[in-house]
């Protein structure tokens, strides 16, 4: 993941928040009344994959409990130093889908773009966490490559800006990306993959909203969480914004144990999402990266709670559980995969 720098002068209120964030294990500890030895974190751990989390995200996170949902999920502990076989730095095959670098392409008509490494936060569990952006990111040269690789390519109808977390980006760049994309005529949605309306809500700004809004092609929002508690009134009046500018307003999540491996959590997480106007898109099964072995929850139990989400809410507010399958034409449901 790269460091965002800026100069402070040029910074929007945004941006100032992010330069806030907790980068420091002892910072975050003290703020939320813990201590290193009740929670087990790992220098080790915060050394490979820095520790980076917003204030407003812990804000959101109840003091003095170690368990605590929001926290787990940021938290590098000593669980993560495990060596484990199956769990590698690419587990869902991205360097073999790359058609450019910066655009991976796994499924028919639709592409992704690596605009950028940087995140508002570091979640531990977080697929890409060893991805080599560095050779990856949209640099002006890389970036014109995969935008020429897409204009020639007229069977791509979506592109999916992804990263690390397109909104990490200011709006001056999202805007030449946005706008190059406009100017291809095949493409007929934009995608947007996001986790800062939930980590970083300042982010929505009126600037990326007219941004958003006079986009030529439909955008599709799809952000990030993983806990109804992620979701304050903050996020919500994010969210109604982001609303009001996309095509579609969707959600995916990955189950997490001792995160949100309850039918409690997870159907309480699709009602606080359908309140804030967002749809459940998917729910993915754990990616099995190096470090995160700790948040596997067992496929028999992901397809046993996703059965008991169906039983106690409508259709609508079930996430597709989905696994990613390296080669696989689309995301699978595990319902078909069968269960081990
Ligand atoms: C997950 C993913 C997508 C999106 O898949 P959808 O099923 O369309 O949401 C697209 N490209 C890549 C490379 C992906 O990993
Ligand atoms: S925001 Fe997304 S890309 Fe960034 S660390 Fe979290 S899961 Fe990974």
């Amino acid at each position: 993941m790269q460091a965002i720098t800026r100069h402070p002068k040029d910074r929007t209120p945004w941006q100032a928040e992010l330069g806030q964030a907790y980068a420091r294990l002892d910072d975050l500890l003290d703020a939320l009344g813990l201590t290193a030895e009740a929670c087990g974190v790992s220098a080790e751990a915060a050394a490979g994959f820095p520790l980076r989390v917003p204030r407003g995200f812990v804000a959101r996170m109840r003091h003095g409990d170690s368990r605590d949902p929001l926290l787990r999920q940021v938290l590098p502990i000593e669980a993560e130093n495990a060596v484990l076989p199956g769990f590698g730095s690419d587990p869902v095959g991205d360097l073999a889908s790359v058609r450019t670098p910066g655009l991976l392409q796994k499924y028919s008509g639709r592409a992704l773009l690596i605009t950028t490494g940087a995140c508002a936060v570091h979640c531990r569990y977080c697929f890409r966490r060893a991805f080599p952006y560095s050779g990856h990111s949209a640099t002006p040269g890389v970036l014109a490559a995969a935008l020429d690789a897409i204009a020639a390519d007229d069977s791509l109808q979506e592109i999916i800006l992804s990263g690390g977390d397109p909104l990490a980006l200011g709006n001056g760049r999202l805007a030449e990306i946005i706008h190059a994309l406009d100017r291809i005529p095949h493409i007929l949605r934009i995608r947007l993959h996001t986790r800062l309306p939930v980590v970083l809500p300042e982010r929505i700004d009126d600037g990326l909203l007219a941004l958003l809004r006079d986009a030529g092609k439909p955008v599709v929002t799809v952000i990030h969480a993983n806990h109804a508690n992620e979701i304050d009134a903050g996020v919500v009046a994010g969210l109604d914004g982001l609303r009001s500018v996309s095509a579609a307003l969707l959600n995916q999540s990955v189950l997490l144990r001792g995160v949100n491996d309850s039918v409690d959590a997870l159907a309480a997480l699709s009602q606080r999402l359908f309140s804030a106007g967002v749809l459940p898109y998917y729910l993915h099964q754990l990616d099995r990266v190096a470090g995160a072995a700790h948040f596997l929850v067992p496929d028999h139990v992901a397809v046993a709670l996703h059965a008991a989400m169906a039983a106690r809410l409508p259709g609508y507010l079930v996430p597709r559980l989905v696994r990613e399958t390296a080669g696989a034409a689309a995301k699978t449901p595990l319902e078909y995969i069968g269960t081990t």
